[in-house]
């Protein structure tokens, strides 16, 4: 037993609750090699401190606010984590049917839970409206009739709220900014009024808040502001026109670091939102937030066993078992992952420069261009900032099985999902 140090280790850049110690990487209080021996790779592990402490920013931001925060779980929707955050005082922010089940199967509060997306089937409308949702997001004229319609043949009232595109910037990848004219989302900013008078009229509807969500990865405060001034230019409009608004939802979208992104800490950034809100006199509204990536992407990371090195002329692949099938956001989007090794590189160790890559066909099968590595076939790697848009995107793409995620908290661990087994990939086929 060596002297405690004075400090704890430092945690990894993007990496809060990730750390070498001895030489090792931990989360927590965990060594990822153990993990990896135990439980084989390609490996998801999660830090509940970590995701704590990301709702905990935003809480204390909202703090004295009548706020709920409603976890978009589309970022990561295993079951123990969705437990973790409902436990933790969450809603969700569903965008399916069956998020809806996940949601109720992990033990939320059908009033806490909120319905987003553009193409809800009437079968989901109805089995929403059954289990008393809290909100349904409305993205379009044509759905607000259609819930209304829905609402009615079953003897009810749909709570809703429009979905607004603000037509702000959000400054982030084309695949992830959602507040622009040309996209998909919401109901543009000038038509804004007239869906609501269409709603309130509507019988089967009763209006109750209003919501945007302009982008993801964003790490600056400006597209929020700008946001949060256009939605209460139109909150503004819409009460002068007789139409009450209960409750504004401002999305999600909030950053983390992936490479060296510094986007604003959620407490900071709400005390910057929230100044502005009380500024305009609506500071006392029932709000909501919808944040996903940022409390669950750098909470995880996924471990991966070098397979094979594969030096070349141009080029030098680094092959390891994880692939885009698992972490799909290299191929998706061009993402970044920082990837470090498992054990420690000892100072001055000889690395070479390698493109980190998965056994899938695809030459868009990869995780890292052009890393620093000094590695071996049979080390171990840690895929950092793994916690969202990574399991829940994961596919069965080469037959290949999806990972098992274990759940660290201190020096506990926990299996929440076990590896895919191979016969289950088939099992709904016939010959
Ligand atoms: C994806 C999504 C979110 C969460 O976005 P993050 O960038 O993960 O915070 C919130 N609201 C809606 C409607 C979404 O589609």
């Amino acid at each position: 037993m060596t002297a405690s140090p004075a400090l704890p280790p430092p945690p990894l850049p993007g990496a809060p609750f990730v750390s070498y110690h001895d030489g090792q990487l931990m989360v927590e209080d965990v060594p990822l090699q153990t993990l990896a021996e135990r439980h084989g790779t390609p490996l998801f592990i999660y830090s509940k401190a970590a995701i704590l402490a990301a709702l905990a920013a935003y809480q204390r931001g909202l703090a004295g606010r009548d706020a709920l925060i409603c976890y978009a779980m589309k970022a990561n929707s295993t079951l123990a984590i969705l437990k973790l955050l409902a436990d933790a005082g969450c809603g969700f922010d569903i965008v399916s049917g069956g998020e809806l089940e996940r949601a109720l199967a992990a033990g939320a509060a059908p009033g806490r839970i909120i319905f987003s997306g553009i193409g809800k089937t009437r079968q989901e409308m109805r089995r929403a409206l059954d289990v008393g949702i809290g909100c349904f997001n409305v993205e379009s004229v044509a759905e607000l009739d259609v819930l209304s319609e829905v609402a009615q043949a079953c003897g009810r009232v749909a709570p809703v709220s429009i979905r607004v595109n603000p037509n702000v910037d959000a400054k982030t990848h084309p695949y992830i900014s959602t507040g622009l004219k040309g996209n998909k989302f919401g109901i543009a900013h000038e038509q804004a009024l007239a869906a609501y008078q269409r709603a309130a009229g509507l019988p089967g509807l009763r209006v109750a808040g209003i919501d945007c969500h302009i982008g993801s990865q964003i790490t600056a405060p400006a597209p929020y502001l700008e946001a949060m001034d256009r939605v209460l230019d139109l909150v503004a409009a819409i009460e002068v026109a007789g139409i009450p608004i209960h409750h504004i939802d401002f999305g999600g979208g909030l950053g983390i670091d992936y490479n060296g992104d510094a986007p604003p800490a959620a407490d900071a950034l709400w005390a910057a939102l929230l100044a502005r809100l009380d500024a305009r006199g609506f500071g006392g509204r029932a709000l909501m937030i919808e944040p996903g990536r940022s409390l669950v992407g750098n909470a995880g990371v996924c471990v991966t066993e070098v397979l094979y090195l594969k030096p070349g002329e141009q080029k030098s692949f680094c092959i390891v078992d994880a692939a885009m099938n698992d972490l799909p956001r290299p191929a998706l989007y061009q993402a970044f992952h920082r990837i470090v090794p498992l054990a420690e590189p000892a100072a001055g160790a000889a690395a070479a420069t390698w493109d980190v890559v998965g056994p899938v066909c695809e030459s868009g099968d990869w995780l890292g261009h052009d890393r620093a590595l000094a590695v071996r076939p049979g080390d171990r790697l840690a895929v950092l900032s793994a916690g969202a848009y990574s399991m829940s995107m994961a596919s069965n793409y080469n037959t290949r099985p999806r990972a098992a995620e274990v759940l660290v908290d201190g020096n506990s661990t926990r299996v929440v999902r076990r590896r895919e087994p191979m016969q289950d990939l088939w099992r709904l086929e016939s010959i």
